[in-house]
């Protein structure tokens, strides 16, 4: 064979990131993307505790802009049909989620299966799916399911707004960040061990997210840090795109996290149960977690099934179900037998320990 097989590739990134002060900024943001176009503004109404999203669609009609509106409530099939029906009433140039992650997940994929360039407005930092080719959709059990999407063309974030969300959607961002230490980790043991391609970049991109925010000295009501956090799952997020996967941010913890989904009666936010079960993978991997268990404790996460009000039995049944739930995403969750997961509990029981101790 004359010449290799390896060249440059293209991956598909916003054109636009930008973190703004006020709703007229972030107002601003939109219309200079395109005084002319049509807007289709997706949010949630007076569901929304800020109802944001109703003043921000006010605000740009004020501003002259053309803003046509959609309620999406829940991440539900139902909703994304709406916003669909919406979309081929309006004819938009552009679909804007405005809102929380459910929100914005509802209008990606309505605007991904129409074909419409869609702008990310988020009003919580509690997962990487801001700007993700990938969205979480509840099915109708009820259980989350997550499906392949479009990445958003741009990210507008009002700081403002982000700073009234509760602490624990800052929490739960951290730990969806945070676990693509765990998944990169997942990758390159399947690479390894049973020659999956991996993507060099979308690991680094997805390692370094992560590690721009396991520092000293963090604290999620710094101002700063939190911009930090926001641009971290922002990364994480073109991560994804570049695999073509949710491979760089999803490994064990997330199949753990999805085992829980099935198992809970009512799950808890993603983000603080991938935390914890970032915690359990690398106990799995045979780690030492002293420091990641230091760092998780002291911003409030969970590190221990109790935390977040799990029973240790019904935790360890989500470990051993994890490699069931997405078939041929091999982690170290493959190679878990029942000395391992007796090594967990021990481990687990130390961790209790510990924290009653202290
Ligand atoms: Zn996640």
């Amino acid at each position: 064979m004359i010449g290799g097989t390896i060249g440059h590739r293209s991956v598909r990134i916003p054109k636009l990131l930008r973190l703004v002060e006020s709703r007229s900024a972030s107002i601003d943001e939109l219309a200079g993307i395109g005084q002319g176009c049509r807007f289709l503004v997706v949010h949630s109404g007076e569901a929304s505790p800020t109802r944001y999203g109703e003043a921000f669609t006010a605000d740009a009609r004020a501003a002259g802009l053309n803003v046509e509106e959609c309620l999406a409530r829940s991440n539900t099939d139902e909703w994304v049909q709406a916003v669909r029906g919406a979309i081929s009433r309006v004819g938009p140039d552009y679909v804007v989620g405005v809102g929380g992650g459910r929100v914005v997940d509802v209008a990606k994929v309505a605007a991904a299966l129409d074909a419409i360039d869609f702008i990310s407005v988020p009003t919580q930092a509690s997962s990487d799916g801001i700007c993700s080719p990938v969205a979480v959709m509840q099915e109708a059990n009820g259980r989350p399911k997550s499906l392949g999407a479009r990445i958003p063309v741009a990210v507008v974030v009002d700081m403002e707004v982000l700073s009234r969300a509760p602490l624990v959607t800052w929490r739960a961002g951290l730990g969806d960040l945070l676990s693509n230490l765990s998944a990169v980790q997942d990758w390159r043991l399947a690479h390894a061990r049973y020659g999956e391609p991996i993507d060099d970049f979308a690991c680094l991109t997805a390692e370094a997210a992560a590690l721009s925010v396991y520092q000293e000295g963090a604290d999620l009501q710094d101002r700063q840090f939190r911009e930090k956090l926001m641009r971290g799952l922002i990364l994480s997020g073109i991560s994804m795109e570049m695999a073509g996967s949710s491979r760089p941010a999803s490994g064990s913890e997330h199949l753990i996290s999805h085992a829980l989904d099935q198992l809970l009666p009512e799950p808890r936010h993603h983000g603080l149960q991938v935390a914890l079960t970032t915690v359990t993978a690398f106990i799995l991997r045979g780690e030492d977690v002293s420091a990641l268990i230091r760092f998780f404790r002291g911003l409030g996460l969970p590190v221990h099934p109790r935390d977040l009000g799990i029973e240790t039995d019904l935790y360890l049944r989500a470990v051993r179900m994890g490699p069931e739930l997405r078939p041929g995403r091999t982690t170290v969750l493959d190679q878990v037998g029942d000395e391992d997961v007796r090594s967990l509990a021990d481990a687990l029981e130390r961790i209790a320990g510990r924290s009653s101790a202290s």
